[in-house]
This record gives structure tokens, sequence and C-alpha cells, in this order.
């Protein structure tokens, strides 16, 4: 028997553009929206990754289930250099602070966009599933997105509860994903550097 997760989606759409960042954020957000018979399309944008060796291990593991999952994967730019230009001046902001709302609001509002022009009325993100990131942080800059286009909807979904956390474990583990040791950018890395790496295990990418 199916086990459905009652998700609510916004005007009972059918369809949700899925901002992803890698694969283990998304896995369980994906799994979830194919049970409950909602579509989704991974739209990956993250011009935060560094260095560019990091970015294309993330990208492989997301297309590795977008194909799995037998659905759609939009591939959007790397252009890294309006990110670090978007970010000047946070480059010692801690994670959680101005810099990160700034990474966000580049990254959802490029997603919204996309959205906006390609029929989508609904769009959602899994920047918010780490319980490294701060949620309210996250929907924020959703809701900031969706405001510049009349008419679409940023989903606020808590994909945490509800077993989402488990599940996501669940899949990454059976799926042997890479698990990336920091959030993404050049920043993050050299904090996680001097932290020694403590929250997650695998091999130090290569600088
Ligand atoms: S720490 Fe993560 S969310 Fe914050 S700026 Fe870097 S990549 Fe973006």
């Amino acid at each position: 028997m199916t086990n459905f997760f009652n998700l609510k989606i916004p005007e009972d759409e059918k369809k949700v553009l899925l901002h992803t960042c890698c694969a283990p954020c998304s896995c369980s957000i994906i799994a979830r929206l194919i049970t409950d018979g909602i579509e989704p399309t991974v739209y990956f944008y993250n011009p935060n990754i560094y260095p560019h060796e990091e970015y294309d291990r993330r990208k492989a593991e997301v297309i590795r289930y977008a194909q799995k999952m037998n659905i759609p994967f939009v591939d959007a730019d790397y252009d890294s250099d309006p990110w670090f230009e978007h970010v000047k001046g946070h480059e010692e902001d801690p994670e959680r602070g101005e810099r990160c709302t700034l990474c966000f609001e580049m990254r959802l509002g490029k997603a919204a966009a996309y959205a906006a022009q390609n029929g989508f009325k609904v769009f959602t993100t899994s920047l918010g599933v780490s319980r490294w990131k701060d949620l309210a942080q996250v929907n924020r800059a959703g809701e900031k997105a969706a405001a510049s286009f009349p008419g679409l909807i940023f989903w606020a979904q808590n994909w945490r509860i509800g077993g989402g956390q488990e599940q996501m474990d669940r899949i990454s583990r059976e799926e042997n994903f890479y698990r990336q040791r920091y959030c993404g950018c050049l920043y993050s890395f050299r904090e996680s550097l001097r932290r020694g790496f403590p929250e997650f295990s695998g091999d130090q990418p290569a600088l």
C-alpha cells in the first residue's frame, strides 16, 4: 500500500518547480511529491558552489537521481562571478547571516523568473531542508522572489517534518549520494576547514 504524505500544495496545483541545491537535500522532497501525485521539475541554479569541481559533483548527483525518478531536470547557468559580486562585502559574515540572505535571494530569484516564464504557478526549494539552515530566512527569500512575478506562489513547506529528515537519510544511504562537507561557497568552505569539518563525513574536496 502506498503511503501518501497529504502534501498541501498551494492552489491544488499538479506541478511544481523545485529549486534544488543538492541530491541529499532534495531526494526526499522529490520522492514525496511523486508519491502524492505532484509532478516536480528539478531546477539547478547554484552559482554559489565553489570550486567548479564541487559544483559538477553535486550537479551530477542531482541529475542521476532525477533520471532515476524520471523527472525533468533544468540546468541553469553557473554564473559564479555575479554571485561573488552579489555578496561582496559580506565575505566574513557567519552562516545564517546577511551573506546567506543575499545568496538565497539570488538563487530563488532566478528560480522564480524561470517558473514565471515557463508556466509554473508554484515553486519551492530544498534550501531549507538541512538542519544547519534557518528555514525562516529561506522562506523570506522565497516570498520576496515570488513577489516580483504576479500570480507566482512560493510554497514554504517545511520538508524536514513528517518523516522527511529520516527519509532523506535513508534515500541518501541507499543511493550512496556524495555528501558535501560544507554549505557550498568559498567562505563556508573556509569556515568548515577552521572547524575541522565536524558535520559531515567523506573526502575533502580538492581546491
Ligand atoms: S554559507 Fe551557504 S547559504 Fe550562505 S552564502 Fe555560503 S553557500 Fe550561500
